[in-house]
């Protein structure tokens, strides 16, 4: 009989997404802090800002002039990354100096008029606005012919290099896959030919069957703590259907997504009493024209916070060189997110 006990012994754990381990070290948490500390962000955000160049009426930087819009707002990037009408080609040499042209576009897409409201303090009605518009650019981006995969994501706050408060989100489409979802879709694919059944699924009801790291369910979507999560507070959002994309959502999945979004968003913030960090966003099935029977759609929320407001977790060293590494059992974390995620809610509308 082993003494081993994962709440006490240092280990890796595998993340069956994306098939890379984790080193956990259970053992560590009462370690003293000496590192850096960020500054407490401040709170007072004007509704409007005369400089913002997302707000409602205001010119970009590109000269174009935002409309007066009411509810969401998706424009093209003044400055994209990536490029409809890049000329296809690419260069080889002996397979070690290998470059590939990546026509893609960018689009920013704004929540709300309001430059001071964030998801978490939206309405759900509201974040059911957004959930539609994330919806259609999926399929309206998914649709031309040289994207074959849509990247929805949001960087929220400064400390995770996002460069304008005014609550907004950005759509990336590219020729080809990025990284992270290439790595889900060869191990999604593996488990589907392995054992015939969906790698996302048996997860949830396993998730179901452990019960301990689960922080938040509603009748369609959990969100919980990845039993392989890497960021402190890492939160995984799985619809109990399975379903590839947001395109095949029901209207009342939909709803549930909108609720669940609200709540973990606002569960994030009531955690350190801030405006929580965050990198967020969803994973579909390629728009490559394929069937996609190995996907099972999902959204990660990855904040670098650590143990409050200013103290953050980077990833330096060993985590640079080695394996990624975390101390807080995700277990632990769990157990804190879903006493703030389980705060009764009401609408701030
Ligand atoms: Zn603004
Ligand atoms: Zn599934
Ligand atoms: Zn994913």
């Amino acid at each position: 009989m082993s003494d081993f006990q994962l709440q006490k012994h240092p280990h890796r754990r595998l993340n069956a997404l994306t098939s890379e381990w984790v080193l956990v070290s259970p053992h560590r948490t009462q370690r003293p802090w000496q590192g850096q500390t960020e500054d407490r962000p401040s709170s007072s955000t004007p509704p409007y800002d005369p400089a913002c160049y997302m707000c409602p009426g205001n010119h970009r930087a590109g000269g174009a002039q935002n409309p007066v819009y009411t509810s969401t707002y998706v424009f093209d990037n003044d400055y994209p990354a990536l490029l409809l009408d890049t000329p296809i080609g690419g260069s080889d040499l002996q397979g070690l100096l290998v470059a590939k042209a990546e026509p893609g576009l960018c689009r920013v897409m704004c929540f709300s008029p309001r430059h001071d409201r964030s998801l978490s303090q939206m309405a759900v009605g509201e974040v059911r606005l957004v959930v539609d518009v994330w919806t259609q650019q999926y399929e309206e981006m998914g649709a031309m012919p040289r994207l074959n995969y849509v990247q929805i994501f949001e960087n929220r706050g400064a400390m995770m290099g996002c460069s304008n408060p005014h609550p907004h989100c950005q759509i990336w489409g590219s020729t080809s896959m990025p990284n992270e979802p290439l790595k889900e879709q060869a191990a999604q694919s593996e488990y589907l030919s392995r054992t015939g059944s969906c790698l996302v699924c048996d997860y949830v009801t396993a998730e179901r069957r452990a019960k301990e790291r689960i922080v938040a369910e509603n009748h369609h979507f959990m969100a919980v703590v990845p039993f392989w999560a890497v960021w402190p507070f890492e939160v995984l959002l799985l619809p109990f259907r399975h379903i590839a994309s947001l395109r095949e959502l029901s209207v009342a999945e939909r709803d549930s997504l909108s609720a669940i979004l609200r709540q973990v968003t606002s569960g994030y913030d009531r955690l350190f009493d801030v405006a929580f960090p965050y990198s967020m966003g969803f994973h579909q099935q390629p728009t490559d024209g394929q069937t996609h029977p190995e996907w099972h759609m999902h959204a990660h929320f990855f904040p670098p916070l650590l143990r409050s407001a200013t103290v953050r977790k980077f990833m330096v060293g060993y985590e640079m060189l080695g394996t990624p590494q975390r101390d807080i059992t995700p277990e632990t974390a769990a157990e804190r997110l879903r006493e703030k995620f389980a705060t009764n809610q009401t609408d701030q509308g």
